[in-house]
């Protein structure tokens, strides 16, 4: 079943005191196997992840592939997928890197990023949710002045899913502390500069100090793949 934009409205004010164990087994209850988690394994991702290992671990995994992720992320999607045994499936764009480039030109993430992100992560992701109902994400609030105010649920402009974001109203820090208390795997590089880890073509390390998201597309003004803006927004 589809909620009502009334019914998710008083859902978001009831979630903002639920923990996100309460609202990740309220939404796979609702959904079952309507419900997706959609995760690039950052710690947000991992900490749902072991959560929903405990309430309902066939929940379907979906990771973005574009074809451009680090080593190191690669890494890390292949050692959970084993030590967690996810129902991982890898979200990859129709066309293949010399494709791209032979239809729009090399490096396309240079010269049109928002075009490039279109074609190998909304796309591929809205593709991946036809047949499903609910979305988990890891949106969190202190992740950018963007997303200060993302509702722990919504209605998502582009597929008009449920769109639920459990840890909206945590901080980077009490998730850190999760990974440390259960020792879970992490991806490396966020020891070593990149607190916010996208496709290594748009992706780099900050000094202390600077925002956790300003190593992404960092000397443009781009902020966001995408996925997360409002549809509206996209076409004013
Ligand atoms: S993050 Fe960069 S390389 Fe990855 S899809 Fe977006 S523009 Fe392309």
């Amino acid at each position: 079943m589809r909620a009502t934009s009334t019914q998710i409205d008083a859902l978001a004010s009831q979630f903002e005191s639920a923990s996100p164990q309460e609202i990740l087994r309220w939404a796979t209850d609702t959904y079952g196997n309507k419900l997706a988690i959609v995760t690039s394994f950052q710690i947000t991702g991992i900490v749902t992840l072991h959560m929903l290992q405990r309430i309902a671990p066939q929940t379907s995994v979906l990771t973005l592939d574009t074809g451009l992720l680090f080593p190191e992320t690669y890494n890390l999607i292949d050692t959970l997928e084993h030590q967690l045994n996810l129902n991982l499936k890898r979200v990859k764009p129709s066309q293949n890197l010399q494709q791209q480039a032979h239809e729009y030109g090399r490096q396309l993430w240079i010269h049109d990023p928002d075009k490039c992100c279109h074609l190998r992560k909304t796309i591929p992701l809205n593709h991946a949710l036809e047949g499903y109902t609910a979305w988990l994400t890891g949106l969190r609030r202190d992740q950018s002045e963007k997303r200060s105010t993302t509702p722990i649920i919504s209605i998502d402009s582009h597929t008009g899913l449920t769109k639920i974001a459990p840890f909206a109203n945590w901080t980077a820090s009490m998730l850190w502390m999760y990974i440390k208390t259960y020792n879970l795997p992490y991806n490396v590089l966020h020891d070593r500069g990149y607190p916010s880890i996208g496709c290594r073509t748009c992706t780099q390390a900050i000094k202390d100090g600077d925002h956790m998201r300003s190593g992404r597309w960092a000397r443009t003004n781009k902020t966001e793949c995408g996925i997360h803006i409002d549809v509206a927004m996209l076409q004013s």
